[in-house]
């Protein structure tokens, strides 16, 4: 038999974003899969080859522009970025990135922002630049009481981290957990929300954004928490409602915040959380999600599909995430 009539074509996949090159994420296709055919940016060429999009912000409008589209992937945990889209294809699967390697950082990211404020460590930070030797207060992390708003792939293995290194923790979700880490405990839905932040001395947002938790991280709930609470928001920066974080700190209702996510990024020169020794900023850098990873998620997405099957990792739409 003649191979080149039997053989696959190699699938056509669009790299999209409007904000961030893709030159690395083509590398790691082209390893994933030698040959493949890639359409990157602006070089789109026609459109009706492409089988599946990998989007950060793609052009608005432009999926649903792809008439033989059959995969819209997410290059990263999140998808709100492509919900905000109101012509995406929501007929389609979208399907975005779970892995390991991710909540390793994730989870090392919120190990450090809980450990570096409840040590003391901006005091160590600033006896070391003054070379004086200057014990803070000791506090047991047995009393600190680390919440964690968002108890998915990611929240869940920061849960069981800042257990196993000796903090009381507990989680708010959606729906209850059938099964929870050792040494943490479970809350869910509204009603039980008032009663997990009561016990949050830190408080970290792992939730998706969605319309439901947007602004969920603001003044009605900061009086909720334990006074002097840290919080931390790595999930996205339009949960938090900004203009109420300076306020609850100045009333000592939160002591310290530390923020790697905003509603707008970069975070602008001026704004008033730059230079506040209360706020700790990182830019967007709590995990990152591996480029070869991505292509191979994508191309067994794809493979899944052309087999008639679910692809792993699909978002709910009516759900949000
Ligand atoms: P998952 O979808 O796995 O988990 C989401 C969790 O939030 C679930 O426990 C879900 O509850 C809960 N949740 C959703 N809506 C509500 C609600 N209305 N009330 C209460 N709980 C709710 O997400 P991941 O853990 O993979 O990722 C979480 C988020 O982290 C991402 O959406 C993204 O915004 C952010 N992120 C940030 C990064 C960074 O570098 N800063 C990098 C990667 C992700 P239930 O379990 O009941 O479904």
């Amino acid at each position: 038999m003649d191979a080149r009539t039997t053989a696959t074509p190699a699938p056509c996949i669009a790299l999209l974003s409007e904000v961030v090159g893709m030159d690395s994420l083509a590398d790691a296709f082209r390893q994933a899969c030698p040959g493949i055919d890639l359409r990157i940016g602006a070089e789109l060429g026609r459109l009706e080859d492409i089988d599946a999009a990998v989007c950060w912000f793609p052009p608005p409008g432009l999926l649903a522009r792809l008439p033989n589209l059959k995969l819209v992937q997410s290059l990263a945990a999140g998808i709100d970025h492509l919900t905000a889209d109101p012509a995406l294809p929501r007929e389609l699967p979208l399907c975005r990135v779970v892995d390991d390697t991710m909540a390793a950082g994730m989870t090392a990211y919120v190990c450090w922002a809980v450990v570096q404020r409840q040590r003391g460590m901006p005091a160590y930070l600033a006896s070391a630049a003054a070379s004086t030797w200057q014990e803070q207060p000791f506090v047991n992390p047995r009393r600190h009481r680390v919440g964690i708003a968002g108890l998915g792939s990611l929240g869940t293995a920061c849960a069981a981290a800042l257990a196993a290194i000796g903090y009381p923790v507990r989680g708010w979700s959606r729906s209850p957990k059938a099964a929870l880490p050792e040494g943490v405990t479970g809350f869910h839905g509204s009603a039980q929300l008032d009663e997990f932040l009561s016990g949050c001395d830190t408080l970290v947002c792992l939730l998706p954004l969605t319309p439901q938790t947007r602004g969920f991280l603001n003044a009605e709930l900061f009086a909720k928490l334990p006074r002097g609470a840290h919080l931390i928001n790595v999930g996205r920066g339009d949960h938090l409602v900004e203009a109420d974080l300076l306020p609850a700190l100045d009333r000592g209702q939160l002591s310290a915040a530390t923020l790697d996510a905003f509603s707008q990024e970069p975070l602008p020169a001026g704004h008033p959380f730059w230079g506040d020794p209360r706020i700790l900023i990182t830019p967007h850098i709590a995990t990152r999600t591996d480029r070869l990873v991505i292509a191979q998620q994508t191309l067994a997405n794809l493979a899944a599909l052309q087999r008639g099957q679910r692809p792993a990792n699909q978002v709910d739409l009516e759900r949000g995430y």
